[in-house]
């Protein structure tokens, strides 16, 4: 996977996250009313993962869900 700022090629992994409650969110909009929507729940430990490429170059990341 090429990063869609730089071009490089990014390097995949897993963002954990740790949120007993809620799982994951999504808020929508950098500006005006948010959106929260569920996007991953949790697991038995209380971590969400979420798929993903990093680029070390910009610090983007891509994740799937
Ligand atoms: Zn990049």
């Amino acid at each position: 996977m090429k990063c869609p700022t730089c071009g490089k090629e990014m390097e995949p992994g897993l963002l954990i996250a740790e949120s007993f409650i809620g799982g994951a969110k999504w808020v929508g909009g950098h500006d005006g009313k948010p959106e929260k929507e569920k996007l991953v729940s949790p697991d038995l430990l209380g971590n969400v993962k979420l798929l993903g490429y990093r680029c070390r170059s910009c610090r983007q990341l891509v994740l799937k869900y």
